[in-house]
């Protein structure tokens, strides 16, 4: 009998599996057992359109047999079979995808369904195998055939002996190699570990004899081996079942065995949905921040499956980078699947779900915000930071979907409030939307700049992370209200400014005189109308703010940016009259006066003073 060619795409497809420009070699045992299953499928068909079929569900399986002397890998099922010519054109070529035209030629009703069009399929058998042989027996044929291949230079078909319906493929094991360790295929670890990995939800059994080991009958001190018979998936995969015959255990059972996380979730979202891509989505929000959540080695993506098979493990695709923190899954027939995630990311199927999937995820935080607010409060300590990085990042591109989600540390309501409550609570002369900057709660509390604001009775938010005053940079405005820095040069009190403009102009000398001494270092000394207990403060024009200042020269290969910066005075204050006095009778003084105030103010901001021990000296002067 000579040996048949395989068509060219075959060979060619054959080659890269046998060179294995795959390195994920260990799908082969996936794509097999996925081929068991839709076999299984078929018979199910048959036996809902054919009276003369019947389908006994403990009849279909699949079992997985490994034989480490002969170095042969087994996986039988009791599916459909292939004919002489199926044989022929299913293994024979890979341009017929036999799923695909079973799934052509046939309305498939509920709860058949065929996983198809998987791009890598059987011939994956290949990155293991240096011999392939497949039995086969036809439901339509008496007669059973064998298929065999040592890879590119052809195969053979032969009749052959095999008394049941169904499909025995049988892979010789190739050597180790230095790179690759075959040997493990053969390992009962690791084929357990392969079935749980991408295999668990396939609805037939995949059986394997085991081994077991047991005391002895006569002695119990002894232990036997014994073999016993056991199914390695679990079937029926959690999303798969109805939300009300799940309980919460449930799902956290599965997140941990999963390894989603370490503990509970903090939420878990489970939700199918039908129309023009029908998929089914389990995913879960983390109590916590994964430890290493905030560094580059992080990396983001839900699991996908194709009818409860695992195709990818982070399909980061699916997830927009400010949700990165969402752990799980999403279960579609509909994805048309290939080889390269290059193909994968210009899928229309997946764009489509990975918009609905960021959709669903806010809408769920919307509602957790409105519904459970100490949940909520507890997710944003461990992603708000995500979120606002995210209103940043893109020039801004989501800040629209994001800015619902944000809270912030509010003066009046000592807690985390939303813009949304903000804005509610503004009063009717309120024109903006007031926030200040500092390290921590505390620091921002204190700062002489919130005085006027808090005294006007404005809520004042408090910016503590070092991404807010970016972020609501990019937002510009919520609700139609700007946001402003209570340090910034304006705050839209006009009474209180022409009040400290008057003052400004009848101090004016002396103002110009104290800038002269400080050269660069500010932009303007001016009298302040933000301050009232307080004697100095630093305000700031322009873009660029104090707080950003820090930010970006911490930044590593920092530009050395300043923050355009005026020394404000509080002309109520007790220390100005010692000012004024300075300025008609002791200029030197007025000079050491006008550094001192000017590094208070610094200190007051969280900056280092320029030179910390001529402002020492200066200070003890003073005390002199
Ligand atoms: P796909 O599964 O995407 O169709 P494969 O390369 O995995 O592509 O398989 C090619 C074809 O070979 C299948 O469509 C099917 O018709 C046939 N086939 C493979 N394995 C089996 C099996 N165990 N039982 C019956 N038919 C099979
Ligand atoms: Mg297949």
């Amino acid at each position: 009998m000579s040996t048949k060619q395989f068509k060219a795409e075959s060979r060619r497809l054959l080659d890269l599996m046998i060179n294995s420009i795959y390195t994920n070699k260990e799908i082969f045992l996936r794509e097999l057992i996925s081929n068991a299953s839709d076999a299984i499928d078929k018979s199910y068909y048959k036996s809902l359109v054919d009276e003369n079929v019947s389908f006994n569900k403990e009849d279909f399986y699949i079992r997985i047999t490994a034989d480490k002397e002969k170095r042969t890998l087994t996986i039988t099922d009791t599916g459909i079979g292939m004919t002489k010519e199926e044989l022929e054109n299913n293994l024979g070529t890979i341009a017929k995808s036999g799923s695909l035209s079973f799934k052509n030629e046939n309305e498939i009703k509920d709860g058949v369904d065929i996983i198809g069009q998987f791009g890598v399929g059987f011939y994956s058998a290949f990155m293991v195998s240096d011999l392939v042989t497949v039995k086969t027996k036809s439901i339509d044929s008496d007669e059973a055939y064998k298929w065999e291949s040592k890879g590119v230079e052809g195969y053979n078909i032969e009749p052959c002996q095999k008394d049941s319906v169904g499909t025995e493929i049988v892979l010789k094991i190739k050597e180790n190699t230095e790179d690759e360790k075959y040997d493990d295929f053969l390992e009962e670890y690791k084929i357990r570990d392969l079935v749980k990995k991408y295999s668990d939800f396939i609805k037939y059994p995949i059986k394997m004899m085991v081994k077991k080991s047991r005391p002895k009958k006569d002695n119990e001190k002894e232990h036997e081996d014994y073999f016993e018979d056991e199914t390695l998936n679990s079937m029926v995969p959690i999303w798969r079942k109805n939300k009300n015959e799940l309980k919460e255990e449930d799902y956290n059972q599965f997140y941990m065995d999963k390894h989603f996380g370490y503990e509970k979730p903090l939420k878990v979202i489970h939700s199918k949905a039908e129309g023009i891509v029908s998929y089914t989505t389990l995913l879960f929000i983390p109590a916590k921040a994964p430890y290493d959540f905030y560094t580059k080695e992080f990396e983001k993506g839900l699991e996908l499956y194709s009818n409860g098979v695992l195709i990818m493990d982070k399909c980061a695709d699916l997830l927009p980078d400010y949700f990165s923190f969402v752990q799980g899954l999403v279960d579609s027939a509909d994805l048309s699947l290939n080889i390269s995630r290059e193909l994968l990311q210009h899928d229309r199927q997946l764009k489509f779900i990975a918009k609905r999937i960021k959709d669903k995820i806010k809408s769920e935080l919307l509602l957790m915000l409105k519904k459970d607010r100490e949940k909520y409060e507890e997710f944003y300590k461990n992603f708000g930071r995500q979120l606002k990085y995210g209103v940043y990042s893109d020039f801004g591109a989501n800040k629209e979907v994001l800015q619902d989600l944000l809270m912030f540390y509010s003066s009046t309501e000592k807690k985390l409030v939303s813009l949304d409550e903000y804005v509610s609570r503004m009063k009717d002369d309120q024109k903006f939307i007031y926030y200040a900057a500092g390290e921590t709660v505390e620091k921002v509390e204190k700062l002489p700049q919130t005085e006027l604001v808090k005294d006007k009775g404005f809520e004042i938010l408090y910016f503590t992370d070092e991404v807010d005053e970016f972020a609501i940079k990019m937002l510009m405005k919520y609700k139609d209200k700007e946001f402003k820095s209570v340090s910034s040069k304006d705050l839209g009190f006009e009474s209180d400014e022409k009040e400290s403009k008057k003052e400004t102009e009848e101090n004016k000398d002396l103002f110009d005189f104290m800038k002269e001494v400080l050269k660069d270092k500010v932009k303007e000394v001016r009298a302040s109308n933000r301050l009232k207990t307080h004697p100095v403060c630093l305000a700031n024009d322009g873009d660029m703010s104090i707080e950003m200042e820090k930010v970006l020269n911490m930044m590593p290969n920092n530009q050395k940016v300043k923050a355009d910066k005026i020394l404000e005075i509080n002309t109520n204050h007790e220390m100005f009259k010692a000012i004024k006095k300075a300025f008609q009778e002791d200029k030197d003084k007025l000079k050491m006066y006008s550094n001192v105030l000017y590094n208070q103010a610094l200190l007051i901001e969280g900056l280092p003073v320029d030179d910390p021990v001529q402002f020492a000296n200066d200070v003890c002067c003073l005390i002199k």
